[in-house]
């Protein structure tokens, strides 16, 4: 699909469709009143007809014959006001659908204006909607997908004036370029949804391996690290094999490496959880908890994927990802409940649950990390905690951090793309739920509080690091599609990982 920014009026686009954004009262919309004129009532007729409202995901389509090049129009709800970065990129996404179900080929949108007051952020945003509204995981759906006909060219016009004719021409440079930034970290985003939807028995760890490689072949500034179990033994990283342990795959870690043409101004490093799949271990989950468990590598796929977008899109900062990935499975070799493993900073930890395995993973990813990477800022991102989904929902992920300012300046790009990331507390009141009486640490605490306990877990392992933990155990994967995301794995973080990685 190729993602083009014209300057030439939307009403004069020859496109199979044209998808213009109405908020509020239809009938006080400038674009709707000029259709409708050329139309003689045509348009307000239908919308009458068809209670069109313009609310967020609502469309009226009306066929314009000869008045128009187009050979048909799309007045696609915003919602009653103008609205923000999420709401302008479920716009994107909405055009797209309309466009697929009506066999589109060429698909025009009127960049919508919304309350960010900035034309290059919506076009980022329209951008990234249209290519995540294009998502869809079918692979093994050997019916679907049957006469389906993908949208090939979409353009997107930032004129919005009424009567009076501007000249044809190219969109400004500085909006072009957000088209295309937002069709980078849109792909990226469906990667990682790919990765998320894909089986385990595919997405194994040496599958990410064989990822991560294909991703540094693509771009000459990234290389990539693959440690097996025999290198992660030798830095004595026992938290980590102690969980692969019951698996009959072996467990890597993998170190991607991101270095800019100029002297580097920071050095970030972003750690995913990669349990590739959770079983629970022996504190097994119960079937229906364990269906989905697939998904428990949604941290690796994020920050694997957002590389990509990373190194096309070029940063200022040498960037390293890391991911610790195996298998939580039973078996007779499998780590078992009392067991003491040895961190790789040495720390002892009683496994009173192995069910709470992905911060065993992690701890020791982040001692490798501040180790080899020596990171002025320090991040991981895990499906971590049920506990985290009870505080803050299904849409909003959990931000646990050390640093004010690390943390701001994290919140701060998450409020540029419009992902739902919401602050939480690591009160060390809690951090006695972890005192072990054989052993330095436990691995898990009570019921209450255990979002922030599995974080304070974390905290052990980062000594004087700037670091940020996102619990996105809620977000990573919905149910049902709404505007962007799809059902499944919805790619979440990409977004504010590459914001954050990229920005000046
Ligand atoms: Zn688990």
């Amino acid at each position: 699909m190729e993602i083009k920014s014209l300057n030439s009026h939307p009403l004069d686009s020859k496109a199979d469709l044209l998808a213009i954004t109405v908020y509020g009262d239809p009938s006080k919309d400038a674009l709707v009143k000029a259709v409708d004129e050329a139309l003689d009532g045509r348009l307000s007729a239908q919308i009458s007809a068809e209670s069109f409202k313009a609310k967020l995901g609502q469309s009226c389509v009306v066929y314009p014959g000869d008045a128009y090049g187009a050979s048909a129009i799309a007045f696609i709800g915003g919602g009653a006001k103008r609205g923000d970065e999420a709401n302008t990129r479920n716009i994107g996404a909405y055009a797209y659908k309309v466009a697929r179900r009506l066999k589109a080929k060429t698909l025009a949108l009127v960049l919508p204006t919304t309350t960010t007051k900035n034309t290059d952020i919506d076009g980022q945003m329209v951008a990234e909607g249209v290519v995540l509204g294009s998502y869809k995981f079918s692979k093994y759906q050997t019916k679907d997908g049957a006469g389906d006909q993908p949208v090939e060219t979409v353009e997107i016009h930032s004129d919005r004036t009424v009567g009076k004719k501007k000249k044809k021409g190219a969109a400004s440079k500085t909006l072009k370029g957000a088209i295309e930034r937002g069709a980078v970290i849109g792909a990226a985003t469906c990667h990682a949804r790919d990765m998320v939807n894909e089986p385990a028995e595919f997405l194994n760890p040496a599958q990410v391996a064989t990822i991560a490689r294909g991703i540094a072949k693509k771009h000459k500034s990234v290389s990539v690290k693959v440690l097996n179990e025999k290198d992660c033994e030798k830095l004595g990283m026992g938290m980590f094999l102690g969980v692969g342990r019951g698996s009959d795959r072996e467990s890597f870690l993998i170190h991607m490496t991101y270095k800019p043409a100029k002297k580097a101004k920071k050095v970030q490093t972003f750690i995913g959880k990669g349990v590739t799949f959770d079983s629970g271990g022996y504190s097994l989950k119960p079937s229906a908890s364990m269906v989905e468990m697939k998904i428990d590598m949604a941290g690796c796929a994020a920050v694997v994927s957002s590389m990509d977008a990373i190194a096309t899109l070029g940063s200022p900062n040498e960037v390293h990802i890391i991911t610790a990935c195996c298998e939580n499975l039973v078996s007779g070799n499998a780590y078992l409940l009392g067991d003491v493993l040895v961190a790789m900073d040495g720390t002892t930890v009683e496994i009173t649950n192995t069910d709470a395995e992905g911060r065993l993973t992690l701890g020791d990813a982040i001692t490798y990390a501040q180790e080899k990477t020596s990171p002025d800022e320090l991040f991981d991102f895990a499906t971590l905690t049920g506990a985290c989904m009870v505080a803050l929902g299904g849409f909003t992920a959990g931000v646990f951090s050390n640093n004010e300012a690390l943390a701001k300046s994290w919140l701060k790009s998450s409020d540029t793309t419009g992902e739902d990331m919401w602050r939480m507390p690591l009160n060390t009141k809690l951090k006695s739920q972890l005192n072990s009486s054989i052993a330095d640490m436990k691995n898990s605490g009570e019921r209450w509080g255990g979002a922030i306990t599995a974080g304070l877990f974390l905290e052990h392992f980062v000594k004087d690091t700037a670091w940020v933990h996102v619990d996105l155990a809620g977000p990573a994967y919905v149910k049902a599609e709404k505007g962007s995301t799809m059902r499944g794995g919805t790619g979440f973080a990409v977004a504010t990982i590459v914001e954050h990685a990229t920005k000046k």
